[in-house]
């Protein structure tokens, strides 16, 4: 299997700015974002979509949620903030590497849409 986008930016093998890197995952600014804050928190391991995680990625699952509330206090989003994971296409996913949206730094709505 090629390398996913995400880590080939984690590579160093394409542009990115990496915001934080552990032994099981690391975070990037989003390309794209649709809020003042937009980070996306991902696993080293390639899963392709949480659906596709196992009991063996309990573990890993936790430790991506944690570290995603841990980068939203160093970002002091004051609490408020919003966690997405799209599975699936249908559901928006557009990279097939598992991610956690971070999105915070505005009011958000809902539903999202
Ligand atoms: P998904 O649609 O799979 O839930 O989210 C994928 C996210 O990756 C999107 O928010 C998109 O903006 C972001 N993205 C796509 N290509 C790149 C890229 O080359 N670099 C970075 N930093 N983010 C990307």
């Amino acid at each position: 299997m090629p390398d996913s986008l995400f880590t080939k930016i984690r590579k160093g093998e394409i542009p990115g700015k990496i915001i934080f890197q552990d032994e099981l995952c690391f975070a990037i600014e989003d390309i794209n974002p649709q809020a003042p804050i937009h980070i996306l928190i991902i696993p080293i391991k390639e899963i392709e979509k949480v659906s596709d995680s196992t009991t063996d990625d309990v573990e890993l699952l936790g430790h991506l949620l944690h570290t995603s509330k841990q980068i939203a206090q160093d970002y002091q989003l004051d609490n408020n903030y919003r966690l997405i994971i799209n599975n699936g296409a249908k559901a928006g996913q557009s990279v097939f590497h598992l991610h956690i949206h971070l999105l915070g730094g505005r009011d958000l709505n809902w539903p999202p849409g």
